[in-house]
């Protein structure tokens, strides 16, 4: 998967920090960029749908899928497995098509391994208070089970140092240029132009003159 033509960005961030509305805006507004959908062994929630938000499987036909090699990442999550398909990313990929990957640090481990140009973003809460704010949306919750999202979101800052870039969730919109400039970075990165620009550049440095 060296030379795709599809830029590749991980976003990972711990519950509460906003990831779905971020990336729910950034599809609007890059509408050439997709979503990875990822096959996971965790029921439907209400208003999820097969084949949108996931592919929801078992765990026998998630551990096949392992044994076949069908994931370039997999990892359990909150006692659910989650896993990214090989074949679904290489082709968007290929097509050159820009693709966001919502997955966890240690998805986010395997992924660098594999592909090194891959660029990855840690969105972070503005504070500790607006966490527990959001981790308490309906304010009905007992202080063991908001303790208990708070360790595990504690769990996933931990790893914020191993990306390549953080954004912090305070202002959506502001958030959401950040995120903009982020992508345009990496398209214009001369790796990915070389690809892209090949006939320019070869027409640039032809040594004729019309
Ligand atoms: P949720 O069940 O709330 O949709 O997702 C729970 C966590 O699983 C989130 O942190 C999300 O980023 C992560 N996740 C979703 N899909 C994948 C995947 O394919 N691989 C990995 N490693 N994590 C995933």
């Amino acid at each position: 998967m060296q030379d795709l033509l599809g830029n590749l960005f991980i976003i990972s961030a711990p519950s509460g920090a906003g990831k779905s509305t971020l990336i729910n805006a950034l599809l609007t507004q890059h509408a050439d960029m997709q979503l990875s959908v990822s096959h996971t062994t965790r029921s439907p929630r209400p208003g999820e749908s097969d084949g949108v938000q996931y592919h929801f499987t078992d765990v026998t036909n998630f551990k096949q899928l392992i044994a076949d090699k069908q994931f370039i990442e997999w990892a359990e999550v909150f006692g659910n497995y989650y896993g990214t398909s090989k074949a679904a990313l290489a082709d968007k990929l290929a097509q050159g098509i820009d693709v966001f990957l919502d997955i966890d640090w240690q998805g986010a481990r395997q992924i660098k391994q594999q592909l090194p140009f891959v660029t990855s973003i840690f969105i972070l809460p503005p504070s500790v208070q607006a966490l527990e704010q959001r981790l308490n949306q309906r304010g009905q919750d007992s202080a063991d089970v908001i303790a208990g999202r708070m360790a595990k979101a504690r769990d996933e800052i931990s790893h914020a140092s191993e990306y390549d870039y953080w954004v912090v969730n305070d202002d959506l919109e502001l958030a959401l240029q950040q995120f903009s400039g982020i992508i345009q970075t990496q398209r214009l990165r001369q790796t990915k132009q070389a690809i892209r620009q090949q006939k320019l550049l070869a027409g640039l440095l032809a040594n004729e003159t019309k």
